[in-house]
């Protein structure tokens, strides 16, 4: 057992004054960051690249584009796979073709992706924020079947950082009430739902690869569907609303996904398997190493299904000595650039919404909960270790560290 009287000792932290945020020099030299930022090989990013220069062929659906919609189609299994400038435009699009006519409502989680509610926005249309189920942090069956009404006019199920939704419960209530069903899969791109892959649930299921995903496109995101009717639509808006030379079909705008980009992330499509073992091998070193760390829980992977291992989450217990203000303050001065998830919630921040669900007793009690730590490309095992020992000091020396801060008035 380690006390106040016997202190862990991290790395180069012997005393308080060694924490960066008392004057210390930085646990790292370099930012970890949560974001991916997976470097798949140069070389093989030219391969690609090559091709679409030679045929001279830059964007509109070039060769890249469209070898890139027929491999995520694979790895989605799903009939149609439209790539797009990014995830948010995916989204926007997807609703705007399916919201039922003459209603205004989308139900979304409140305790979600910090952008989510512009998005509805941008789509004509008004968020209605959802609770999420305490346990699972993802919003389910029951949490939406309440705000179902005259005026709702889509469904907005998220995927959760750590494992889905119940996907199932909520195709049937969709269904069921005659809403349309649209996921944002970004978190969970590479997983299965019963073996099944994501990617065909729902009416469609939106995806990013800005380089902080799974899949790096730079920029970049992609809708899936097996709706053949919304894949042209889909098809025909993403590209001014044009079928063809001229013909305007629907209303329109200009999303389409360079070739540049599409090099980058087949090239990252190509590097995905050993990705995905890399991720596991973090995720691991996580999962050992923070058994060790008292007053923290780490967010385990249902590795019955297919996982990312993307993104680490830890919750921070009721024993953890510290708030979750201090201990970021203490780690980014560290340079270890961890994250509060999803705080503060969308209906604290979200001027333009409705918020029917006004007591959001859940969603208020997770604010601050739940930490994502630094993952992806520019994370070594060695750096978890240090990030364990780090938060290990940071617990058993918490009494002298608050003195200090408020001494200090920090
Ligand atoms: C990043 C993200 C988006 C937006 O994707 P962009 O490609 O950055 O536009 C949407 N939803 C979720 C859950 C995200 O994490």
């Amino acid at each position: 057992m380690t006390s106040e009287n016997h202190p862990v000792k991290c790395g180069a932290k012997n005393d308080l004054t060694d924490l960066a945020l008392f004057g210390g020099s930085a646990l790292f030299d370099k930012f970890l960051s949560t974001s991916n930022l997976v470097k798949p090989s140069f070389d093989v990013f030219l391969d690609y690249s090559k091709i679409f220069y030679t045929q001279g062929q830059y964007t509109n659906r070039g060769p890249l584009s469209q070898m890139l919609e027929a491999r995520l189609a694979k790895l989605h299994d799903v009939k149609h796979c439209l790539v797009l400038s990014g995830g948010f435009w995916a989204v926007v699009l997807s609703l705007k073709c399916l919201a039922l006519t003459g209603r205004k409502n989308v139900i979304l989680p409140s305790y979600t992706y910090r952008k989510l509610a512009d998005i509805v926005s941008w789509a004509g249309l008004s968020p209605v924020f959802c609770e999420v189920d305490a346990s699972t942090l993802a919003m389910s069956a029951e949490t939406v079947a309440p705000l179902i009404d005259d005026n709702t006019a889509a469904i907005l199920a998220v995927h959760p950082i750590v494992n889905q939704c119940p996907v199932d419960d909520l195709e049937t209530l969709a269904q069921s009430r005659k809403i349309p069903l649209v996921f944002d899969s970004v978190e969970s791109t590479y997983e299965t739902v019963n073996g099944r892959p994501i990617g065909s649930f729902g009416d469609a299921e939106c995806f990013s690869m800005h380089a902080s995903k799974l899949i790096n496109g730079f920029e970049g995101g992609y809708v899936t569907t097996n709706n053949t009717e919304l894949a042209n639509q889909l098809y025909a808006m993403r590209a001014f609303g044009f079928v063809g030379q001229d013909e305007v079909v629907t209303f329109g705008m200009n999303a389409k996904l360079n070739e540049v980009h599409a090099a980058m992330a087949l090239a990252c499509l190509d590097d995905l398997d050993s990705q995905i073992v890399r991720n596991q091998e973090r995720y691991r070193t996580y999962y050992t190493e923070f058994s060790t760390v008292p007053g923290v829980r780490l967010l385990e992977f249902d590795e019955a299904e297919r996982c990312g291992y993307k993104c680490v989450v830890i919750e921070l217990l009721e024993s953890w000595p510290l708030s979750s203000e201090v201990t970021l303050k203490l780690l980014h001065a560290e340079k270890v650039i961890a994250r509060a998830q999803y705080t503060p919630p969308l209906h604290h921040v979200s001027a333009s919404s409705e918020v029917r669900n006004a007591e959001m007793v859940v969603t208020n009690s997770l604010a601050g909960k739940y930490l994502l730590l630094p993952s992806g490309h520019t994370v070594e095992c060695a750096d978890i270790n240090q990030i364990a020992e780090l938060l290990k000091y940071i617990a058993s020396n918490s009494k002298g560290i608050i003195a200090e801060i408020n001494g200090r008035s920090l």
